[in-house]
């Protein structure tokens, strides 16, 4: 129970006793006797007289600061984005350094850890985090089925981490990071929102409740691969035929373009040519948009979020936004599009670090309240 009053606290999404009691609906005699306990044990510290949201002004609250840190990455084939964040989940400092993960766990995250321990200089560093392009185990913390990342596989990454940095460590798949990232970067967030990155591979994630959603087996939030008709028998990098990402990503689009006698090679070239209005590019770039949006659909009609996220590169051209949005808008039910929000993702290549910066700093916090 502390660890969610420090959380919103930290957070700033509570900064009185008011507040709490609204965000977790718990009595308010409650609330007061745990923040009273997390006070006396120095973990929370009481100011001022403050403006509660809608209520008397109460005594603010802030979480203790040491000026501890926590680190993370962001760990893709061959880089990382390492960053420090306060315990407020506020990035003080990114990075972006060279890694191989076909080297492995082991060599990959020295690399890593290297790196934090030239950013922390000398700044305690309360806990630790792993964002990884692959579908993570949250039980055991690990990789599991994997494609692109050999020597991964079933090795407890979590633990690993913990050991070797010795503070808490959390481990979450890179979409995921980015989808809470995303839904954390607006002042309100009381409803649930799907994140999609369409750069060069298509990246999902859902949250609800204001977590993640991992499903059984650790496979919720993935549209990447749910087979659709336009791309009729297009091997995948899965081992399926026929998958969304062959004909919605800047692969796929690049892929497409090449069988047509051209000489693009790279998403950014395809993200250039659509802005500059090159006709056949820009309307790839509009049936991308299309079936990711036709596939958005069944989403919105099931989950009835109240926003859908478009990061990656592809967002950043119009047409593929328009054509995203005008199929959810068309293929779906009025009751949930309604009051749904289909946007640009804001927060850019940073989205992952700060989703699994937010995961890093609610547990070391936990771990703070449970010592104290
Ligand atoms: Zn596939």
């Amino acid at each position: 129970m502390s660890a969610e009053i420090i959380e919103l606290v930290a957070t700033g999404q509570a900064a009185t006793r008011a507040d709490l009691a609204r965000l977790l609906g718990w009595a308010p005699s409650t609330v007061s006797l745990r923040v009273g306990q997390l006070v006396e044990a120095g973990v929370l510290l009481e100011g001022e007289l403050a403006p509660s949201r809608g209520g008397r002004p109460g005594r603010a609250l802030r979480v203790r600061d040491d000026g501890e840190c926590v680190a993370v990455a962001d760990v893709g084939g061959h880089h990382a984005r390492t960053a420090l964040l306060d315990l407020s989940g506020d990035l003080v400092d990114v990075v972006e350094i060279e890694v191989d993960v076909a080297q492995g766990p082991v060599e990959t995250l020295a690399r890593i850890r290297e790196q934090w321990a030239v950013m922390a200089r000398g700044r305690s560093i309360a806990g630790v985090g792993l964002a990884l392009p692959g579908p993570v185990d949250h039980h055991r913390r690990s990789i599991v089925q994997a494609s692109r990342m050999p020597g991964w596989n079933d090795v407890p990454v979590g633990d690993l981490l913990e050991q070797e940095a010795g503070v808490p460590a959390v481990v979450e798949n890179d979409a995921n990071a980015i989808a809470l990232g995303e839904h954390y970067a607006r002042a309100e967030h009381d409803f649930d929102s799907v994140t999609i990155k369409a750069g060069t591979a298509i990246g999902s994630g859902l949250v609800v409740g204001g977590h993640v959603y991992h499903g059984w087996s650790a496979g919720a939030g993935n549209i990447t691969h749910t087979r659709v008709d336009a791309a009729d028998a297009t091997p995948c990098s899965c081992g399926n035929r026929g998958c969304l990402e062959t004909v919605a990503s800047g692969a796929g689009i690049v892929r497409l373009l090449q069988a047509r006698g051209s000489d693009v090679t790279t998403t950014a070239e395809v993200v250039d040519l659509a802005n500059d209005g090159d006709p056949e590019v820009t309307t790839l770039v509009r049936a991308a948009g299309g079936y990711l949006g036709a596939v958005l659909c069944t989403i919105v009609n099931f989950v009835n979020p109240g926003a859908v996220y478009l990061g990656g590169a592809l967002s950043a051209v119009e047409p593929f936004i328009a054509a995203v949005r005008s199929r959810v808008y068309d293929g779906s039910h009025p009751i949930a599009t309604g009051r749904l929000t289909i946007e640009a993702a804001v927060n850019g290549a940073d989205a992952g670090v700060v989703g699994v910066g937010r995961l890093a700093v609610a547990e070391a916090h936990r771990s703070r309240a449970g010592r104290s």
